[in-house]
């Protein structure tokens, strides 16, 4: 797949979470990616005169579907003090980012009877919302489940979303909340790994994780513990 390089011109942008925005930028006609993957994007740093002007690069997985051609969606975590994050915050309609991608391995695989099990955390649900997404749009979607977690609702994006899809088994684990709302019937206070404790997985089960470094790590260890032989896929956003 070729790599595409040049300016995202941001379309709308909205307050989705707790310090968490939706971005859809323009989608050029020549930008190609498979669901999971990511976007490398330029930031400029420091002092902005000419001769000491420097920049750094960051990773934002994209959260919609490749089959969408007129938009790339992100979600990006505002942190505060953050590079990106202060550049991310202040963007309005119109602005540009210098954008490099798609780029990764973190991607569906092509086996046809396996059963996807989707993990995620935080914005970590961003590739995987675009993987399940263009997995819907498949002929004969393979069985799917999302075990998604957080603090509590107020930090995730596409509760909603997931909630009334009803073709993904869903379960939402929220780490510091048991005020679960319109969310209680799939929703637990518990940490991902809970739910990986308590379900049965078939033969055919490949896991795909997504979400910050220990979260990713503690699954993806656990994982190859319980299920060794098991197909284990991931991307840690630190
Ligand atoms: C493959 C990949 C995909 C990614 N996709 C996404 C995405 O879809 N959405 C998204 O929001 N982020 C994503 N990230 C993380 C993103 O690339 C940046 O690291 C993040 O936005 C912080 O960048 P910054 O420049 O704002 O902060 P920086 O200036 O790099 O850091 C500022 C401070 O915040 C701390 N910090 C950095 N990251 C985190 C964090 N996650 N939590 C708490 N503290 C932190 C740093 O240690 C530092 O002290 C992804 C990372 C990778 C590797």
């Amino acid at each position: 797949m070729k790599i595409w390089e040049g300016n995202l011109e941001l379309k709308s942008v909205e307050i989705v979470a707790h310090e968490t925005k939706k971005f859809r930028f323009v989608r050029p006609a020549e930008f190609e990616f498979e669901a999971g993957q990511f976007v490398s994007m330029r930031f400029d740093v420091g002092n902005f005169s000419a001769e000491k002007k420097s920049t750094v690069w960051r990773a934002y997985s994209i959260a919609s579907e490749s089959s969408e051609k007129n938009f790339l969606e992100f979600i990006v975590r505002i942190i505060p003090g953050g590079i990106a994050s202060g550049v991310f915050d202040a963007a309005v309609p119109g602005t540009k980012i210098w954008t490099k991608g798609g780029f990764g391995n973190f991607v569906r695989s092509e086996n046809s009877d396996a059963e996807l099990i989707f993990c995620a955390t935080g914005t970590g649900i961003a590739p995987l919302r675009s993987m399940i997404r263009e997995e819907l749009l498949e002929k004969n979607p393979r069985k799917m489940k999302l075990f998604f977690g957080g603090r509590e609702p107020a930090d995730l994006a596409y509760l909603d979303e997931f909630f009334a899809e009803k073709k993904v088994a869903t379960k939402f684990g929220f780490s510091r909340s048991d005020d679960f709302g319109k969310f209680a019937e799939i929703a637990s206070h518990c940490r991902i790994t809970s739910f990986l404790e308590t379900e049965n997985f078939g033969k055919t089960a490949e896991f795909y994780v997504c979400g910050n470094g220990s979260m990713v790590l503690e699954t993806v260890e656990f994982l190859k513990e319980k299920m060794p032989g098991t197909k284990i896929f991931h991307e840690r956003f630190t």
